[in-house]
């Protein structure tokens, strides 16, 4: 039987699996990175791991695999005609040429795409957007990734860079700086991270009880499901935002769901629901009809899920 290596490298622990041609994960591994974030403590790791896998499955009697190639989902800028790493903000990789590194390790064929993207196949292929054509993804996080598949195939845009979609300026004047340069960003308003910042910001005025420490977003959910009506509107106002973003992308892409992954996903009343009526008063009514909004259903193995996929799409291209 075929099995595909998909692999996730993130800011703190790479997750790997090995996952047959239907998406199913047969066996799966994490480990942290903590500080060792080389790429070469990486690669070697990886290699390790992979057997590791293969062993786990021979154990249970499933030994007439083959491992045909291997995908990974960096946190990054890439250059794939050169297989480069341009630059990984979070791992601390600038210029790596990890695509070569990997398959000196692993020795099969190595895929290499951004992590969003990734997250975004592995969700049409098996996930959520599974059986649909026009898939767009975004996971709200830290900030808001974004990725767009269309029959199968993730679209990358010339350089890698569509669907990038928390990077729509939608606040022209006025905006918090985003991490990317520019001001009003949708990731500024709408991502957990913002929903925390303003949470904050209105503790600071004494609106929110200055006993209960808001560090994450659920924090921020916590406080609205005990009925404080400040966090209740500071989540309708991101589910706001982020509704007029997505009327923003659907106009362009005509999709026919629109996946929401990420901690804010599972929030369906105070914020799904919301964010649809937003995207819905926003958006032309014959797109909007036909997109429907779902919250992700593969969680954290989206990312492995759509690296096997990618790696067997290459493999079969
Ligand atoms: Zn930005």
């Amino acid at each position: 039987m075929d099995a595909w290596f998909g692999i996730d490298i993130g800011g703190t622990s790479v997750k790997t699996a090995l996952v047959d041609s239907q998406g199913t994960i047969l066996v799966q591994q994490s480990f942290d990175t903590g500080d060792n974030r080389g790429e070469n403590f990486i690669a070697v790791r990886i290699a390790q791991v992979l057997s590791e896998l293969k062993d786990k499955l021979t154990k249970n009697g499933q030994d007439n695999l083959e491992v045909r190639g291997a995908g990974v989902g960096i946190p990054g800028f890439l250059d794939l005609d050169t297989g480069m790493v341009a630059e990984a903000v979070n791992l601390g990789w600038v210029n790596v040429p990890f695509q070569r590194m990997l398959e000196d390790q692993i020795g099969i064929p190595v895929s290499m795409e951004n992590d969003a993207n990734l997250a975004a196949l592995g969700e049409a292929f098996a996930g959520a957007g599974a059986g649909h054509r026009v898939v767009l993804c975004a996971t709200v996080g830290t900030g808001i990734g974004g990725g767009i598949v269309v029959d199968g195939v993730l679209h990358r845009g010339v350089n890698g860079m569509a669907g990038e979609i928390g990077h729509l300026v939608v606040q022209r004047e006025g905006g918090v700086p985003c991490n990317c340069g520019h001001n009003g960003c949708l990731e500024t308003l709408a991502s957990a991270t913002a929903i925390v910042r303003t949470a904050r910001e209105q503790q600071a005025k004494g609106k929110l009880p200055q006993d209960t420490p808001i560090i994450e977003a659920k924090d921020v959910f916590d406080l609205a499901d005990s009925g404080h009506a400040t966090a209740r509107q500071v989540i309708a106002d991101a589910a706001e935002w982020l509704g007029y973003g997505l009327s923003l992308a659907a106009i362009t892409l005509n999709p026919d769901v629109i996946v929401i992954g990420g901690g804010v996903s599972k929030a369906n009343e105070r914020f799904l629901v919301p964010m649809q009526r937003a995207f819905e008063r926003y958006s032309l009514s014959r797109v909007s009809e036909v997109a429907h909004v779902r919250a992700a259903t593969l969680s954290n193995d989206a990312g492995v899920i759509g690296a096997a996929r990618l790696a067997q799409q290459q493999a079969l291209a």
